[in-house]
């Protein structure tokens, strides 16, 4: 029996063609990884040591900061030796045009810093989990199930349990838009099923845009949506069971997917759009960039754009001549578009 998770219920509803590929056919991704996952990751291992230290200690701003320049550090250097095993010429790939390696090395330091002077001394609620598994059943029969794994799960004053979830993108969801985001709300389902928390708790959940001086969205659900919402993705997954063919659905996120340059139709719609397909790294230069500050509406104050990157360590960049040349390329996937 198929486990569930969100991102795969909602990659078959984004392009059933990419479903096959990934889940179906379980091909590699043709694209290097976007440096946009490799932000996210090490963002969400500072917090992770920051949570996990609270108990002995709050950790100073330098502290965290040099965590998370640290662990950039550690992980560049495998992260290029496996896209070198994986028969990749260069360095990760960058999402945004204009943007460089150092440009995201500074961002990942601003997002550290200004999300500890919002929080700290971090005593908004206690934390009760950290990348929490949550598993549990859309059903009475347990026929449909599903998991998931929360950022952070913490307890307030009052005795109410937030469900804590960090994105690093540069677009910030709306307050409106929050009342119907399925993925926190599923990880609520999931926390009623759990013998440790149950229906007896009092759930909210919080969504860190962190690239925002202010960075909160908060929701919550009550238990006839939670009913709802667990209705309506055991049709989700009928759907997907009952599917024989997997046609492409060709749209603006083609210019992200990981699969665009072995997809005929996918590339066919972004040359139609204007943009170029980079066959030899099976790369995108996108005609128009995606995430623009038209897109965040008047409410939002994103932070300043880093100054330059006067301290970036050099074994933990790329070298700039190769960061500018892949500055331009566009290919994320739409799992990538979740999580930034
Ligand atoms: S390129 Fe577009 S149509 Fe092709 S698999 Fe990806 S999302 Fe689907």
């Amino acid at each position: 029996m198929t486990v569930y998770s969100y991102s795969r219920i909602n990659t078959y509803y984004t392009c059933p063609a990419q479903f096959q590929f990934r889940y179906i056919e379980r091909r590699p991704s043709p694209v290097a990884e976007g440096i946009e996952l490799f932000l996210g990751s090490r963002f969400h291992e500072t917090m992770e040591y920051l949570y996990g230290q609270l108990d002995n200690k709050v950790p100073t701003v330098n502290e965290l900061v040099n965590y998370f320049k640290n662990h950039w550090q550690q992980h560049w250097q495998t992260s290029l030796q496996k896209q070198r095993d994986r028969g990749f010429k260069d360095t990760l790939r960058i999402a945004k045009a204009g943007q460089t390696v150092e440009d995201y090395f500074q961002k990942g330091q601003l997002f550290v810093e200004n999300y500890f002077h919002q929080y700290h001394p971090f005593d908004q609620d206690k934390t009760e989990g950290i990348e929490l598994k949550v598993a549990f059943n859309l059903d009475p029969k347990g026929q449909f199930k599903m998991q998931g794994f929360i950022d952070r799960l913490g307890r307030d004053d009052s005795g109410t349990l937030w469900i804590h979830d960090y994105k690093t993108s540069a677009r910030k969801m709306s307050d409106e838009d929050a009342k119907s985001e399925d993925q926190l709300a599923l990880y609520h389902a999931g926390l009623l099923q759990n013998p440790r928390f149950g229906a007896k708790e009092k759930y909210k959940l919080m969504w860190h845009f962190v690239a925002f001086e202010k960075d909160q969205v908060v929701a919550e659900r009550n238990p006839k949506e939670i009913d709802w919402l667990k209705q309506k993705y055991i049709s989700k997954i009928e759907t997907i069971e009952k599917a024989k063919t997997f046609p492409t659905k060709t749209g603006i996120l083609c210019r992200w997917c990981e699969y665009l340059t072995v997809c005929t139709d996918g590339t066919a719609w972004v040359r139609s759009k204007g943009g170029e397909v980079d066959d030899d790294s099976a790369a995108i230069k996108e005609a128009t960039p995606s995430t623009s500050s038209a897109s965040l509406t008047t409410t939002e104050v994103p932070l300043p754009e880093p100054v330059a990157a006067t301290a970036v360590p050099a074994e933990a960049i790329a070298p700039r001549s190769t960061a500018r040349k892949k500055s331009s390329r566009h290919s994320v996937s739409p799992d990538q578009l979740k999580l930034f």
